[in-house]
């Protein structure tokens, strides 16, 4: 039998409660593209916003803040955050 695919049993980071910066929705948990155990969200590291696609970073405690931007430019274009915002506007746009 072959072991489930990752994205169907994510790994759960739970956070501090947090507001999107451009929606308002909680975030409270993060699932880290990965899928490795250890590999909980860190300051700098960036995030999408399920619900509105905006794209930020964790502060050093772990709310959220906006992109610098030399951050916004390294992950322009980046192949997993595209791959996010597809999978979010199919879940949540249909
Ligand atoms: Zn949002």
């Amino acid at each position: 039998m072959r072991p489930a695919a990752p994205w169907r049993n994510p790994i759960i980071n739970l956070l501090p409660p947090s507001h999107c910066l451009s929606c308002g929705a909680q975030v409270d948990a993060a699932t880290c593209v990965d899928n490795k155990e250890d590999d909980k969200p860190a300051s700098g590291d960036v995030t999408v916003c399920l619900y509105c696609g905006h794209i930020m970073a964790f502060a050093e405690d772990l709310s959220l803040r906006e992109l610098t931007n030399e951050e916004a430019r390294e992950v322009a274009g980046d192949k997993r955050i595209l791959a996010i915002q597809r999978a979010r506007r199919k879940q949540y746009d249909s």
